[in-house]
């Protein structure tokens, strides 16, 4: 079974993640975020009914779903497919192609629970290609819920002193963030438009996040607001100083451990780190491994 990329990940005939311009007939998208998302109006796209929504909510496209659970068995060009949860954001699905060859795809994963997530479970395998963001030793995350304990403190302190902006990625980091900004801080906070409507995508799910206020020239409804990381900067900082007369603080969920012009950034990461990377293969025990994204070279080595 051959096993290359060429607009998409392909497993023998399977097409995963593809760009738009792979006409296939059927394929199969893992998750929602950008990079994995490219559609045309011809192929028919296989991923669950959750990456479905967030999709369609996201990029409001006419495009063919056919929405699946996970463990359906999926038969496609002389192969059986299954979806699994990869524990990444909602709905985000590890890809499992039974062959002549077994071979599981993580896509994006973490093994981590999360507030709002189960975490992953290996899946048994010949062939293993996974993802491998965080794939060198320094990346360690810590518990998350020492993490959750971290931004608590940090909120209830700083909003007494004045106004806190927390940057997290619109679907995924952001949802949680209301979630523990709710529970761990007893603050509803405001959230940016984008974060509002993912938000509501999680709850239509059943995905319980707490209150949360839609950002719209209601600064005074909230000591705390949520906003996507590419929209916190300087300009913000200056506006909200501004119209609030208020000390602005500002934190960021990030595996990544520095973010420039934060006070605080915390370790929440929707990858796996080194461990969990290792802990996937030693218990998936495959024959091959193939490493994809970031730390590629260093975690096969
Ligand atoms: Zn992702
Ligand atoms: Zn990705």
């Amino acid at each position: 079974m051959q096993i290359y990329s060429n607009r998409g990940l392909f497993v023998g005939p399977v097409p995963i993640d593809p760009k738009a311009s792979c006409r296939e007939e059927k394929a199969f998208i893992s998750h929602g975020h950008a990079d994995h998302v490219a559609i045309n109006k011809t192929t028919e796209y296989i991923c669950t009914p959750e990456t479905a929504a967030i999709i369609k909510n996201r990029y409001s496209l006419d495009a063919k779903f056919n929405a699946t659970g996970f463990g359906k068995k999926i038969p496609l060009n002389g192969s059986t497919v299954s979806l699994h949860n990869s524990g990444h954001i909602l709905g985000s699905a590890q890809v499992l192609v039974q062959g002549s060859k077994t071979v599981a795809v993580t896509s994006d994963f973490k093994m981590q629970d999360s507030l709002i997530q189960k975490g992953a479970s290996p899946l048994q395998c010949d062939i293993l290609v996974i993802e491998s963001t965080f794939g060198m030793p320094c990346y360690q995350f810590p518990k998350r819920e020492l993490v959750y304990e971290q931004i608590g403190s940090f909120v209830k302190e700083k909003a007494k002193q004045g106004f806190v902006v927390l940057a997290g990625y619109s679907l995924g980091k952001a949802q949680e963030l209301t979630k523990v900004v709710n529970e761990y801080a007893g603050i509803s906070p405001l959230v940016h438009d984008s974060v509002f409507e993912n938000n509501q995508v999680y709850e239509k799910f059943g995905v319980k996040l707490g209150p949360y206020i839609k950002l719209d020239h209601n600064l005074d409804e909230s000591s705390v607001l949520i906003m996507p990381p590419s929209l916190v900067n300087h300009n913000l900082r200056q506006v909200l100083e501004y119209s609030l007369h208020k000390k602005i603080f500002s934190g960021m969920a990030t595996g990544w451990s520095f973010r420039n012009g934060f006070n605080e950034t915390f370790p929440l990461s929707d990858h796996a780190d080194f461990s969990q990377l290792m802990d996937y293969v030693k218990q998936a025990d495959p024959r091959l491994v193939i490493t994809m994204h970031g730390s590629e070279r260093e975690f096969a080595s």
